[in-house]
């Protein structure tokens, strides 16, 4: 099914299904890890059943897991949901003074040229904190909503580790998370998962700024039937993303 997208196209963001799906409980993986890893070396996500977070870089994908585990992709590994890049950044920063998450967006506000493109970001730090949360397995497909009232959060002390994710723009607010989407993973590929908070003491940030997204749209039997059309969109976003 991926073969009608193919070739490297370095200013794409791929974007695997909607935020929107995932709201209304479309859980089913719609791609396997080796048919997503066409379209990127860089990436977040989740997984069929809402098992887990995904995170990528330099082409290496784990599965962090509300067991607190941090496990290398296989290629079978199925994905309702995933946004991927080829990592290429044009702008670099150091951090050399603790930022906290607001301080730290601003910051990243000073570097862009504008709100209104999508760019990949990578922040590779000691952090003083970072607070994460995982999804846990859904047998059943249940709104995200729901989904995440079990979720187990994690923190992170005094932790050198990395942070990928995207800038999306507002106006494309439930194709993906709009604003800053972040997933962490410790250097000792231990832990981490969707980021809801954090102070970054010192680090290097990157920016890869992006030029179009190419959305896949699934034909799984979920994708088909669900109802997208979300009429409290930016609430139940909120809920589900921190
Ligand atoms: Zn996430």
């Amino acid at each position: 099914m991926a073969a009608e997208i193919s070739g490297k196209d370095f200013g794409a963001i791929f974007q695997l299904s909607t935020m929107t799906s995932l709201l209304d409980g479309v859980f089913e993986g719609a791609m396997t890890y080796e048919q997503i890893k066409e379209h990127g070396d860089f990436g977040i996500g989740t997984f069929a059943h809402l098992d887990g977070e995904m995170i990528g870089f330099d082409d290496q994908f784990y599965r962090l897991r509300g067991d607190g585990t941090a496990t290398p992709l296989k290629s079978g590994d199925m994905t309702p949901f995933c946004s991927l890049t080829y990592f290429r950044p044009q702008i670099t920063k150091e951090i050399v003074s603790p930022l906290d998450k607001a301080a730290f967006e601003e910051e990243i506000h000073r570097l862009i040229p504008s709100d209104n493109l999508f760019y990949a970001l990578r922040i590779d730090g000691v952090f003083r904190e970072v607070r994460t949360r995982t999804v846990a397995y859904q047998e059943k497909p249940v709104p995200m909503t729901e989904a995440v009232k079990s979720q187990p959060v994690f923190h992170f002390g005094n932790t050198k580790g990395t942070i990928v994710g995207f800038w999306t723009p507002a106006y494309a607010q439930g194709i993906a998370v709009s604003g800053f989407h972040f997933h962490f993973i410790d250097q000792e590929r231990r832990g981490g998962g969707h980021v809801l908070d954090y102070v970054l003491d010192r680090g290097t940030v990157q920016i890869d700024k992006k030029t179009h997204q190419t959305l896949y749209t699934p034909e799984t039997d979920s994708f088909l039937k669900a109802n997208l059309s979300r009429s409290n969109l930016e609430s139940e976003i909120k809920v589900t993303e921190g």
